[in-house]
């Protein structure tokens, strides 16, 4: 770096934001690019730590003092080369992960309380560098460098076209292996597509994603649901080795009286519809559910539950309410996020838990109890206690419930020895090979291993299971 003390002398800068009163009404990125100017002056923040904790933080283990040098030197597809090194996606996750809890957290300038902070000097602005890296190299016509790839007869079928399918198909391609994917979604993505709405990502963004896939080699079988419009047993007889990414989509219930009146919402079901509205993919007999006019509360603190508070803003409702069980400190999503849906018009109750949904014939509000924080559990996370006598109902015509995701074991996963763990997570630890499952021709990865996490780690596992695969095939 040209300065190492430039962090003294340039303050952390984000991309400029959209207003909020224009973001209420409509379903863009908020945040604008930054130009090459702004990019390098950010990137030359960093202080080049020889042990850098961001490194680390960051699931991928990106390179990023390293990418952030090429960007101050104005390397842009050395850079970008680079950052598809460690990252299948890293357009994406500049755009959607939490990085006040992963790399910038980890930041040494970072002074908002993760790790030991620098006098208060603002972490480098990681993410926003990583997209601004894969944007600008891709509008100046940048691909990935596919020159060096020996073509292998092999094939393998990809289930899912989520993060973590995506990552292991790029793994795979880039080692001379033909990934063909199976969706039962007619775009690539998973709940990048159906799920996270455009205000976080804009859809084009995986359009162009599958095109620079293809462009390398990987197939795509969209609309094709494994079970039902191919079997299992045909991956099986046609492919070398199977990847399973299949995500988790069983809804958590609260399992209190009142969720199933006519009003009560689940989360993805909601932000779906939204999509499909918006895209143009509804089918007939699907529900577009409009907030409009409606007083909306939302149930959870994750970032689903900020999703569905800012969607439903821009859909026009007359108010909307978040509560969650945990204070604002010990919720789960995105800190930024909470910022964003606040400046947006959310209204927030925290340590409110809900005990019933009211109403005859139809949501009418929601019964909630105080909390107080009590000691930690065995993860660490303090667990909330109703304080007695705390009662209240806050009126409501709509209640989104976001309370996460469990995985969804198909039927035929025992027909092919797959095991699945006391929570429904597919086993695919212990095998010879990385993300082996006890079937050794399946490989698995993602949510559906995990349990309900993150894009940055979906990606990580299906990479990861990638070169499990190719050591399973004998091509590493
Ligand atoms: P998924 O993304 O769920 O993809 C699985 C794919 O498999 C889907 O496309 C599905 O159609 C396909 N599939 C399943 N079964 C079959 C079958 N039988 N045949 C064919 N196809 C099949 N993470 C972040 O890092 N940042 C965020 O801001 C964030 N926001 C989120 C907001 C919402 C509303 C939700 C629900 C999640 C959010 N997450 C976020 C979490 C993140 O989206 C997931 O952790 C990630 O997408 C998991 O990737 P995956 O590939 O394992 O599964
Ligand atoms: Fe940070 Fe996520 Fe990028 Fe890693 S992948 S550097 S955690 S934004």
């Amino acid at each position: 770096m040209s300065d190492v003390f430039q962090f003294m002398n340039i303050p952390r800068q984000d991309g400029a934001k959209t207003p909020a009163e224009v973001r209420r009404v409509e379903f863009k990125e908020i945040y604008a690019p930054m130009n090459p100017t702004q990019a390098g002056e950010q990137a030359g923040r960093c202080l080049e730590c020889g042990n850098p904790y961001c490194e680390w933080k960051c699931p991928v283990h990106n390179y990023i003092p390293n990418w952030l040098k090429l960007i101050n030197e104005g390397k842009l597809f050395e850079a970008a080369e680079l950052s598809h090194q460690t990252n299948s996606l890293p357009e994406v996750c500049g755009r959607v992960c939490p990085q006040d809890r992963l790399c910038e957290g980890a930041c040494t300038l970072n002074s908002d309380g993760f790790g030991e902070a620098v006098g208060g000097f603002g972490a480098v602005t990681i993410g926003q560098i990583e997209k601004y890296i894969s944007e600008e190299a891709f509008k100046a016509g940048w691909r990935p460098d596919m020159s060096h790839v020996v073509k292998t007869s092999k094939r393998v079928a990809v289930i899912g076209a989520g993060p973590a399918g995506l990552g292991c198909a790029d793994i795979l391609a880039r080692n001379g292996v033909t990934p063909v994917v199976f969706d039962r979604y007619d775009e690539i993505g998973g709940l990048l597509t159906f799920g996270i709405p455009e205000f976080k990502m804009e859809k084009w963004v995986m359009t162009r994603r599958r095109e620079v896939l293809e462009g390398m080699g990987v197939e795509f079988r969209l609309g094709t649901e494994v079970g039902k419009d191919i079997s299992m047993q045909q991956l099986m007889d046609e492919y070398d080795a199977v990847f399973m990414g299949m995500g988790t989509y069983t809804y958590m219930k609260g399992g209190f009286p009142g969720e199933d009146l006519p009003g009560v919402l689940e989360a993805l079901p909601f932000l779906i519809s939204n999509v499909n509205h918006r895209l143009g993919f509804e089918k007939p007999g699907d529900d577009y559910h409009s907030m409009a006019g409606q007083r909306v509360v939302v149930l959870g603190g994750g970032d689903t539950a900020m999703d569905c508070n800012r969607t439903s803003i821009r859909q026009g409702a007359a108010s909307v309410t978040c509560a969650y069980r945990r204070d604002e400190k010990n919720m789960p999503g995105s800190k930024r996020e909470v910022v964003n849906a606040k400046e947006e018009g959310v209204q927030f109750l925290w340590n409110r838990q809900p005990v019933e949904i009211v109403g005859d014939g139809k949501v009418e509000g929601v019964k909630l109890v105080t909390t107080e924080l009590g000691p930690p559990d065995v993860r660490g996370r303090r667990t909330p206690v109703v304080v007695p006598g705390s009662e209240e109902v806050i009126p409501a015509d709509r209640v989104i419930i976001a309370f996460g995701f469990r995985p969804n074991p198909q039927p035929w996963f025992t027909d092919f020895g797959i095991t699945t763990d006391q929570g429904g997570r597919v086993v695919a630890k212990g095998g010879q090979h990385k993300f082996q499952t006890a079937n050794p021709k399946i490989f698995a990865g993602g949510d559906m291993v995990r349990g309900s996490d993150l894009v940055v780690t979906a990606v990580f596992e299906g990479r990861e299971a990638a070169e499990g695969i190719l050591g399973y095939l004998g091509v590493w």
